[in-house]
């Protein structure tokens, strides 16, 4: 299928700097414009095209091991791909992140980020060996972010093979610290490095429609009970660690959290003890608290916080004793953020859906991702899916299926263009932020 739109009834696009946010009426002008271009429409050909070598590769950056912390030998092969793209100043930053900087023609501004995340979930020492069954792929990370990956290289693959010029500047980059107690290291360090970030795109997810706009702010804790310890028969009468521990958990699932805005709680992991006839003089555990609001999530936390430490009274009080003691530390802290509707990278990325899938509506929600920083300072961003289905997420049996999988890039490279404006063709819709 070719990517000529009827654009008859479009006024012809009048490209004056645009002071304001483009018009929804001018941004529907940009996207059929682009779709109508002859080098857009073979840079989209040839990536759906290129669909088959961009599974092969997610396969093999599957394969390589990027555990949170341990990215390195992902991070090299990503940016060896990046230089083979023509990328010849493509780097590691102190982080670990790996940038690549395509240039525009308005001398750098506005500049776009297009990114997705190194690292995986998994520890070192997962099976990360691609098995295949009946067109489904199996994989710990072959979603996340391995699709973002693949998707992020083949969209690059095609707009430098095209020789397609922004207007804007496009830094790509592979991030580092994603998940977990990465705690977003790499994009808070390409935040700190690069001041002049105007926009910003995760790929990260699956599908096309479903886009991120909303950061699920997140607070994690890890409590560490301790006691004194001692024999379980010759020593009764102690307080236990574990069990100052269970009241605490006990409390803690009966809390009741809104859904909308979405807040939610979960007791991750335990550990503790020494031995079964040992009163514990240890234990700990990590909490995780998420929402899509920065007031619910300080009310929850206040309110499981008050719990824990009720907890070691009760034990305490049990007793008759003073020696239980709970030490609270706070291992992650990702804020909450929106980014409007009517903001042009929401915009774009609504008519990219559209346009791609010819006439699907993308739905947008709350989630954390990298995108969360760039939201906290107020910097337009979206995380957006790199095409294909799957589940399993954060588990051993993640599985992807890649149908209709080149959307996702395809879906990408029209948002990018309409964001940073097709050279001598359309306007970046992205508004050079002002510094403060
Ligand atoms: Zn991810």
């Amino acid at each position: 299928m070719g990517w000529k739109l009827s654009i008859a009834a479009i006024v012809l696009l009048v490209t004056p700097a645009f002071a304001q946010a483009p018009s929804p009426q001018t941004m529907d002008a940009t996207m059929l414009t682009l779709l109508g271009n002859a080098k857009v429409g073979k840079a989209l050909d040839d990536i759906k095209a290129d669909d088959a070598r961009s599974l092969e590769e997610q396969k093999r950056i599957t394969e390589i091991p990027a555990p949170p912390f341990k990215e390195k030998v992902r991070a090299e092969y990503f940016l060896k791909r990046m230089q083979e793209l023509g990328f010849k100043d493509a780097s590691i930053d102190s982080e670990g992140n790996v940038t690549a900087l395509r240039k525009g023609t308005a001398g750098g501004r506005p500049k776009l980020v297009l990114s997705a995340h190194l690292d995986t979930v998994f520890p070192e020492g997962v099976d990360v060996t691609v098995k295949e069954k009946d067109g489904v792929i199996i994989a710990p990370g072959i979603g996340d972010d391995s699709r973002g990956l693949a998707a992020l290289l083949s969209l690059v693959k095609a707009m430098n093979e095209n020789a397609i010029t922004t207007v804007g500047d496009v830094l790509v980059v592979g991030t580092v610290g994603e998940e977990e107690l990465g705690n977003l290291r790499g994009v808070k360090a390409l935040f700190r490095d690069h001041t002049d970030i105007d926009g910003f795109i995760s790929i990260d997810g699956l599908g096309i429609s479903r886009v991120v706009n909303q950061s699920t702010g997140s607070h994690r804790y890890e409590m560490i009970f301790k006691g004194p310890g001692g024999h379980s028969f010759q020593e009764f009468g102690l307080p236990s660690a574990i069990h100052a521990m269970g009241r605490a958990i006990a409390k803690i699932s009966e809390l009741q959290t809104p859904s909308d805005p979405k807040t939610t709680f979960t007791v991750g992991t335990v550990s503790g003890g020494t031995s079964v006839n040992a009163i514990a003089a240890e234990a700990r555990m990590a909490v995780d608290m998420r929402s899509n609001s920065t007031e619910e999530l300080l009310k929850l936390e206040e309110k499981l916080l008050g719990l824990v430490k009720q907890a070691v009274v009760e034990e305490n009080a049990r007793w008759n004793t003073d020696k239980m003691t709970v030490e609270i530390k706070l291992i992650g802290d990702r804020p909450a953020g929106i980014v409007e509707m009517d903001s042009p990278i929401v915009q774009a990325t609504q008519r990219a859906v559209f346009g791609i899938t010819r006439g699907k509506r993308a739905t947008f929600g709350g989630a954390s991702t990298d995108s969360n920083i760039a939201m906290s300072l107020g910097i337009p961003a979206v995380t957006i899916g790199g095409g294909g289905e799957g589940g399993n997420w954060h588990s051993r049996n993640e599985w992807y299926k890649p149908t209709d999988a080149w959307m996702g890039p395809q879906s990408a490279l029209i948002t990018v263009l309409m964001l940073s404006g097709l050279d001598g063709v359309t306007k970046p819709a992205l508004a050079v932020r002002q510094a403060k």
